[in-house]
């Protein structure tokens, strides 16, 4: 036994040397006595199968008996000193020894931290797989050599591949598979071959597939401890995004209705264009076009059959381009065209074409009409040098195109942008001076021109401005018809020409007051009651207001318009026409409206008597206005001559410089009394408030 004892106690494991023959414990060491829970000396004696009693050491012990002591190598369990059951490793070897019978020797290792690692390790291995398998992304682990280590079953799902690949560890097949799948597999090798040999990279990138698909793909390094072990690949299902994306990208840049460029795109285009133009030393001209009336097909017609209009208007503009140029629809009834390589007579045969293409006749849903467009130039490099520049001056030029009668076309001009910007600053100040009650009225008189007695007046507006000074008018009113800020200024007159009226005419002065009304203001759908509420205010008799309205107004909507004034004469309101003479009003229709007088525009007048045709349609004008029974106003009467042309012509009234200029309500008072008041309290002034 001594001899056992040096190898037990030599031995760092539990062990214990057994006696083949009788099957007995003949020593064990500290270590197995630790295990067990028995002091050595009670081991010694003890039956081998007693100390491991599993099945597997059971037969085993039973073998031996047999005569069969083999080797022994296996995991199992044992019960120790407390009751536990304890996993081990447990070993038999033969000992055998010169003249002694055959022993075996047990050693036996505690394996419960070995297992409590094992099991914590396979714990964690499934919690990771259960991660992977939860990610939407497909991904694949490698190791440094490249070969598979993980994937989930989205991987093989993403890159249609048979799990099977997979699963039964084929990687060549898998990276084959990945390879022939990509639309490009030669990038792709030569890029996976370079991340695959920077062992660090980190990589994102995106891969089209055959299929159509596209997959992001992302790599890191992994490492454990600080070490590189390897790589992480996942890959996400792009390909819904990436058409989102191309489809937000078109909508974005593309005019939904006609599939044109929208205006961003426009700018954009122009923007390059710019580029390569100044680098190539050619021209660009830009037309900007806009449909005039659009906004009545849409109106009266229906927005299905405007965009209809729209869809054929594209198609016209289409038809006009050259190869290299471009057309875009930037607004509701507004595109822009670019003419490369294009002067000045270059665009303006483009205009004409553009012109000629819109107006052909076109049918939209049996129903036949003809559109115009108002279309605005500028060119490269003369007019501007940027596209934001180049746009704004071609849109103003179709604005003037639009002033100047529509259905035509303008080029830009310098003088016109001071033009707006004056326009801007007055707009800006006219809505001030109507806060602050800067307006005023002032009366020019009208004189019956046989009696020499005033007979009325005309209210005309005036405006001091602190910063402008008096802006006439003239100057004033247009930029107010434009912006609809009229209907206040007009509001305004009306009222305070009523109100003096009034007073005049409680004061014994029944005098006549005309005032002037733009179109936007007589379009207006209460404009009857705004004016019969007015009257109602402060006690007008209608017969003493007379409304100036210029031909424009009756060519526009003839029935509307008929409509208005027959409800107005209901009123006692008298009406004139203002300017007579360069309108286009018809006589078959002059007839039909409830008119009471003409007034002769000036520019007739300033050329009597000398002025043949001016004398001519003076004369004119006074005939048809008799034969049609209305009376018969000249204005801008400067001159002796001119009174007695036009009192011998047969014109009823006239008004002008010569008789005097528009005055304020007190001196006309004045003047209209023939003598000055004796005291303030007699005077039927009105403040102007
Ligand atoms: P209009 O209605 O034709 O007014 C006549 C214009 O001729 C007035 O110019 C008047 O001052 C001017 N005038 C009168 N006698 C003579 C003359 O002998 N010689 C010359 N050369 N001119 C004479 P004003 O006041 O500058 O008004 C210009 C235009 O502004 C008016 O033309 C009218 O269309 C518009 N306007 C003036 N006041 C108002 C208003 O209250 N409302 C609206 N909507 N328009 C107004
Ligand atoms: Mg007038
Ligand atoms: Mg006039």
């Amino acid at each position: 036994m001594g001899a056992w004892c040096a190898l037990l106690e030599a031995v760092a494991s539990a062990a214990w040397i057994v006696d083949a023959g009788t099957r007995r414990v003949v020593g064990a060491n500290a270590a197995a006595a630790d295990l067990l829970g028995q002091p050595v000396e009670r081991l010694a004696g003890a039956a081998a199968e007693t100390l491991i009693g599993t099945p597997e050491d059971l037969a085993y012990w039973d073998e031996v008996g047999a005569g069969h002591p083999d080797p022994l190598n296996s995991d199992t369990v044992l019960v120790d000193a407390t009751g536990r059951l304890v996993p081990v490793t447990r070993r038999v070897a033969r000992l055998s020894m010169d003249g002694q019978p055959l022993h075996l020797l047990v050693t036996v290792d505690d394996r419960t931290e070995a297992c409590r690692q094992q099991q914590a390790s396979e714990a964690l291995t499934a919690e990771l797989q259960a991660t992977l398998e939860s990610t939407a992304d497909g991904i694949l682990v490698t190791d440094l050599a490249g070969r598979i280590r993980g994937f989930n079953r989205r991987f093989a799902q993403i890159w249609g591949m048979p799990e099977a690949l997979l699963l039964q560890h084929q990687d060549e097949a898998v990276f084959d598979w990945m390879r022939r799948s990509v639309a490009e597999p030669d990038d792709y090798q030569r890029r996976l071959g370079l991340i695959q040999d920077t062992t660090l990279m980190q990589a994102s990138e995106r891969l089209v597939l055959h299929s159509g698909r596209v997959l992001e793909r992302v790599t890191q390094p992994q490492s454990i401890q600080g070490r590189p072990c390897g790589r992480v690949w996942a890959f996400r299902d792009q390909t819904d995004l990436v058409a989102a994306g191309r489809r937000i990208e078109a909508l974005s840049t593309t005019d939904a209705l006609t599939g044109l460029h929208n205006r961003r795109q426009a700018t954009e285009h122009l923007a390059r264009s710019i580029v390569e133009a100044q680098r190539d030393g050619i021209a660009l001209a830009l037309l900007i076009l806009d449909l005039d009336r659009f906004k009545q097909i849409n109106d009266s017609l229906g927005h299905e059959t405007g965009d209809q209009v729209l869809l054929d208007a594209a198609d016209r503009l289409r038809s006009c381009l050259r190869q290299g140029d471009s057309v875009a629809r930037i607004g509701g009834d507004q595109f822009a065209l670019l003419v490369h390589d294009a002067d000045h007579r270059g665009a303006e045969a483009a205009a004409r074409r553009v012109l000629a293409a819109i107006s052909r006749p076109c049918s939209v849903d049996g129903l036949q009409f003809t559109l115009t467009c108002s279309v605005g130039v500028a060119l490269f490099p003369s007019d501007g040098v940027d596209a934001d520049q180049l746009m704004r001056r071609a849109e103003t030029a179709m604005q003037r195109a639009k002033i100047g009668g529509r259905a035509c076309f303008r080029f830009h001009q310098a003088r016109h942008d001071d033009d707006l910007r004056r326009r801007m600053q007055l707009d800006h100040a006219m809505r001030q001076a109507l806060a602050s009650q800067r307006f005023r009225l002032q009366y020019q008189p009208q004189i019956d021109l046989r009696t020499g007695v005033v007979v009325g007046c005309e209210a005309l507006i005036r405006w001091r401005d602190p910063e402008l000074g008096d802006v006439s008018p003239g100057e004033f009113i247009p930029v107010a018809e434009d912006s609809g800020f009229i209907i206040a200024i007009g509001d305004w007159v009306m009222a305070q020409a009523v109100r003096q009226a009034a007073a005049w005419s409680e004061g014994g002065l029944a005098m006549p007051v005309s005032v002037n009304v733009s179109a936007l203001q007589f379009q207006q759908a209460d404009f009857i009651e705004r004016v019969a509420g007015v009257l109602r205010e402060h006690g007008l008799p209608g017969r003493l207001l007379e409304l100036e309205l210029t031909e424009s107004i009756l060519v526009q909507d003839a029935d509307e318009a008929l409509d208005r004034l027959s409800q107005l004469a209901r009123l006692g309101v008298q009406m004139a026409i203002d300017d007579f003479g360069t309108g286009y009003s018809s006589l078959s229709y002059l007839k039909r409206f409830p008119i009471q007088r003409l007034k002769i525009d000036r520019s007739f007048v300033s050329g009597i008597p000398n002025d043949d045709s001016d004398a001519g349609i003076v004369r004119a004008i006074i005939q048809m206005s008799r034969a049609l029974g209305m009376r018969v106003i000249a204005e801008g009467v400067e001159t002796e001559p001119q009174r007695a042309f036009l009192l011998e012509s047969g014109c009823d009234q006239f008004q002008g410089f010569l008789y005097a200029p528009a005055l304020d309500a007190l001196s006309f008072e004045e003047r209209v009394r023939g003598q000055p008041p004796t005291g303030r309290r007699r005077l039927t002034l009105v403040s102007s408030t």
